[in-house]
C-alpha cells in the first residue's frame, strides 16, 4: 500500500477526466476570479491528520477555492462556514482557512472528497465520480486503522462514499441507507453521519445553520472519541 505522500504525489498528476482537466485549468486562466494569483489547477489531495478518527467527505473542489489554493475547502465560502464549525467543536486550530501555510491544523480529522478536480457548476457527472472513486478508496484504506466516524456533506458524497465503504469491506447493507441530514448509520465499527452540504446556497436559504452543522459534528466527534 502507498503512503499518504505517495498517494498525493500520484493524485496531483491525474488527468483521467478530460472535461474536468479542461475546466480546472481554464478557470485558472482567463476566468480567474482572483486575478494575479497563481491557481493550483490540479487534483486536490486530502487535508488533515494521517491518523484521523473522523473523515469529512465533501463533493469536489470549488473553482476559485480549493482549485486556487490547493487545499480542501480553503479559500471559499463553504470552507469559511465549515472551518468555523470545526473550530467551535474543537477539531480545528483556528476558525479560518485562507491558504496553505496559514497555520491551520486539524485534530484527528481529515477532509476528503469523492471527486478531486473542480467541476463546472459544482456538478461532476456519474462517470467522473466513478472514475475518481479509486482515489477516495485508497485514502480511506490508509485511514482504516484509526477511522471511527465519517461526516458526509450532501447526497452526492453519500452516494459516492457507500460503494467505496462496501468495496473496502465495511458491512454496508443492501439496499443502501438513504441520505438525510442528521442520519446516523453504523457499518461495523464505523459511524456515518449525514449533513447537508455547507454550500453558499444552502447557507443563504437557511437550509443549513451553524447550530445544525455543529450538532452533527459534535455527535460525530464524540463517536470518533475526539471530544
Ligand atoms: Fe483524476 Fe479524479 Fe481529477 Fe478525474 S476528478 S482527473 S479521476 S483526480
Amino acid at each position: 500500500m502507498r503512503t499518504f505522500a505517495e498517494l498525493d504525489a500520484a493524485l496531483v498528476e491525474c488527468r483521467a477526466c478530460p472535461r474536468l482537466v479542461a475546466w480546472r485549468e481554464s478557470v485558472a486562466g482567463t476566468k480567474a476570479a482572483f486575478a494575479g494569483q497563481r491557481y493550483w489547477a490540479r487534483p486536490v489531495p486530502g487535508f488533515g491528520a494521517e491518523d484521523a478518527a473522523l473523515a469529512v467527505v465533501g463533493l469536489a473542489p470549488s473553482a476559485h477555492g480549493a482549485n486556487r489554493t490547493g487545499r480542501m475547502f480553503t479559500g471559499d465560502p463553504s470552507g469559511d462556514f465549515l472551518f468555523r464549525v470545526l473550530f467551535d467543536v474543537g477539531l480545528a486550530s483556528q476558525p479560518t482557512s485562507t491558504a496553505i501555510g496559514d497555520g491551520l491544523e486539524l485534530r484527528g480529522t481529515r477532509l476528503v472528497s469523492p471527486v478531486r478536480c473542480a467541476p463546472p457548476d459544482n456538478r461532476p457527472t456519474p462517470v467522473e465520480r466513478n472514475t475518481c472513486r479509486h482515489w477516495l478508496a485508497e485514502e480511506l484504506e490508509l485511514l482504516r486503522p484509526t477511522l471511527r466516524a465519517v461526516v458526509v456533506l450532501g447526497a452526492f458524497g453519500w452516494q459516492a462514499l457507500l460503494p467505496v465503504l462496501s468495496a473496502a469491506g465495511w458491512p454496508v447493507p443492501a439496499p443502501r441507507p438513504a441520505f438525510a441530514h442528521g442520519a446516523v448509520v453504523k457499518f461495523g465499527d464505523l459511524a456515518v453521519f449525514g449533513c447537508y452540504h455547507v454550500s453558499p446556497r444552502n447557507v443563504q436559504t437557511g437550509r443549513v445553520t451553524h447550530p445544525m452543522v455543529a450538532a452533527v459534528f459534535t455527535a460525530a466527534a464524540t463517536a470518533a472519541g475526539l471530544i
